[in-house]
């Protein structure tokens, strides 16, 4: 009998539950032990704020962001090597430039060296986003930019420069119990009463894929073409915050009948055949620890409508950043990024790295703990409202922040919270605290660094709490809970 008769004869499907990971470990750092004794003093002295607690010492999974975290793959490091320091057109550049036209599309980032730049890379996705809205803040009073959601640094950049940002958030996302596939919409019928009444105020539509600030939930393919058509009516540029542009295209793909049969690559380059343009954090779906960038289709409404904003995005990177061919990069970086970029569409890469976060979430469900669902594409988020119901926990007493302190401490693993504390607010004449509507903490899985024994057991560690929740105390803020951005700078100390 053939090798492949015989291999027909094997239950193959099986396997999908244990499927090998697709890829291999090529090098690892061990981690320096230390007691649960030795965080908790650590963490006591750093005020129980956990972006304060030396990394060195954690000794289980660090989640506070995917951001940046990424494990690079061996060909990124050997890139590294090749990085060219030149102070204009280094090599890795022109190798960035083929390599965004070959993912987003080549209208996106012409070549320099035959007219006007129309592509920008920043340090950062922020960097970016500071220089498109301070120019666009120059267009007029009273602007309003809508999104489906936009990112707190979006958020902030866009206020800076004193236009409005307004989230118009799918109803889906509140919905309790929604088993909506698509809750990073925007909430179309909105946008369109908005863009009635006052479509002439508004410079930009912006949609952020995945919708990170609405629970990581994917955007579909039907909402993005229904915000372009509206666009194009009113003709305003239609902009993407593409930070997980690959992870969203993994969610259309498994969700959206229309593109089953379609390659990753394809629905990529579909997405962006509707824009104008996008900014971007390449800590995210660029698979690089560093990077970010600007870039208006060349023969998109942007460029059209606004050509003098794309001479002032020079100035302004010249003055902020360095010259437009390396932007706030160094080489090498450059050369680590035009690499990943290679292996984010990667349909293997995806649905490991998908499957991973959808699965960590899954086992906290099995658990009984309270998570948002559908899982997101890059975070499992713990609904902390939930988590506490049936104990004396009140808003005020920021048991999110207990949480993440005692994980931390217990166990070694740092979670994020990103709830009362963190979007909320005190107003000092009041002396009142108002509070968010969601409440949750966050798990960022940095891609490519755990394995699923990592994972199952934080989701044990975060069980083992939830069976002690009678007994986790409020925390009082010590420090800074009038700031803004408070919860990067606060401290607190456990209520006795
Ligand atoms: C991270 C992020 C940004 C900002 O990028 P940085 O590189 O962190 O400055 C913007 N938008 C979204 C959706 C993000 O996730």
């Amino acid at each position: 009998m053939a090798l492949k008769e015989l291999i027909s004869k094997l239950p193959m499907e099986d396997l999908l539950n244990v499927q090998t990971r697709p890829f291999s470990n090529h090098s690892v750092e061990f981690k320096t032990p230390f007691t649960a004794d030795e965080r908790a003093k650590m963490l006591e002295e750093v005020g129980l704020n956990v972006f304060f607690f030396p990394s060195q010492m954690i000794t289980g999974c660090d989640f506070l962001s995917d951001s940046g975290t990424t494990t690079m793959t061996s060909e990124q490091w050997a890139a590294l090597h090749t990085g060219d320091e030149a102070y204009g057109s280094n090599r890795g550049y022109f190798k960035l430039m083929e390599q965004v036209q070959d993912v987003f599309g080549e209208k996106y980032f012409s070549d320099p060296t035959a007219g006007k730049p129309n592509a920008f890379i920043f340090h950062q996705g922020r960097a970016a986003e500071d220089a498109l809205f301070s120019l666009i803040g120059r267009l007029g009073e009273g602007m309003i930019i809508p999104s489906n959601g936009h990112f707190d640094t979006t958020h902030a950049n866009i206020e800076a420069n004193g236009i409005k940002a307004v989230n118009l958030f799918s109803p889906e996302l509140k919905k309790p119990g929604s088993l909506d596939l698509f809750k990073g919409n925007i909430d179309i019928d909105r946008l369109k009463e908005l863009l009635e009444k006052s479509a002439d105020k508004v410079p930009l539509i912006y949609v952020t894929i995945t919708n990170n600030t609405g629970g990581g939930q994917p955007v579909s393919m039907e909402n993005i073409k229904q915000v372009s058509d509206l666009a194009r009516h009113y003709d305003i540029p239609f902009f993407i915050d593409a930070c997980r542009f690959a992870e969203n295209s993994w969610f259309i793909k498994k969700n959206e009948d229309a593109y089953k049969k379609t390659s990753i690559k394809d629905i990529v380059r579909k997405i962006f055949s509707y824009a104008d343009g996008f900014t971007i954090s390449f800590k995210k779906d660029g698979l690089s620890n560093m990077g970010g960038g600007f870039f208006a289709k060349s023969d998109g409404k942007f460029a059209k409508k606004y050509p003098e904003l794309l001479d002032d995005m020079m100035n302004y990177q010249i003055i902020k950043e360095g010259h437009p061919t390396y932007g706030g990069l160094s080489g090498r970086d450059i050369m680590a990024l035009a690499t990943g970029l290679k292996t984010i569409t990667k349909e293997e890469y995806l649905d490991y790295r998908i499957g991973q976060v959808q699965e960590f979430g899954e086992s906290m469900k099995r658990k009984g703990l309270p998570v948002l669902t559908p899982t997101g594409g890059h975070a499992v988020y713990l609904d902390m409202n939930k988590f506490y119901e049936g104990t004396d926990m009140k808003p005020g007493d920021f048991g999110g922040i207990s949480f993440t302190a005692l994980l931390l401490a217990a166990y070694g693993h740092r979670a994020c919270e990103l709830g009362y504390f963190a979007f909320g607010s005190y107003d000092p004449e009041t002396e009142e605290e108002h509070f968010p509507e969601v409440n949750f903490v966050r798990f960022a899985v940095p891609r490519l660094k755990y394995e699923k024994q990592d994972l199952e057991s934080v989701a044990e560690a975060v069980k083992n709490i939830y069976d002690a929740r009678q007994d986790i105390r409020p925390v009082d803020v010590v420090y800074g809970k009038e700031l803004s951005l408070r919860h990067f700078k606060s401290r607190f100390k456990f209520r006795r």
